[in-house]
């Protein structure tokens, strides 16, 4: 045991007081285990990115949603209880139209359908870069 270790030491030893620096081919393999480990983290990273801007997106159309629910509520005796657009929310309902937060510029697409037999008003929020994640509310 004695032996290993004094073994150890002067190779710890020879090693910390070698001068020759590192080779060309030791260099190359930690720049390719560099780029392995990047390829590898890069990918996810945006991936999960996306993700949560998705995720915040739905979260917007939530609070509109919510928001154009509330004008409705409070302009139910008058002739247009739907607002007209998410402009008409700011300040009462809402402190600043939301927009998209994948390019942080894309407004929200707000739409009203009346159906033709009953007269019901039916609204929905979209957002044109997550068309997947769109809220519906009525
Ligand atoms: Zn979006």
């Amino acid at each position: 045991m004695k032996d290993l270790m004094t073994r150890v030491k002067r190779d710890v030893r020879r090693v910390l007081h070698n001068n020759r620096g590192f080779t060309l081919i030791e260099l190359l393999i930690v720049l390719a285990i560099i780029a392995i480990i990047a390829g590898i983290a890069v990918p996810r990273y945006t991936a999960s990115l996306d993700k949560a801007k998705e995720s915040a997106c739905a979260a917007n159309i939530a609070v509109l949603e919510s928001a154009v629910m509330r004008y409705w509520a409070d302009h139910l005796d008058s002739d247009e209880p739907y607002p007209e657009n998410l402009a008409a929310l700011k300040d009462k309902y809402i402190k600043d139209e939301p927009k998209c937060p994948k390019d942080n510029t894309t407004k929200y697409v707000y739409t009203t359908t009346t159906e033709v037999e009953t007269g019901d008003v039916t609204f929905t929020i979209t957002c044109p870069n997550h068309p997947v994640t769109n809220g519906e509310g009525g």
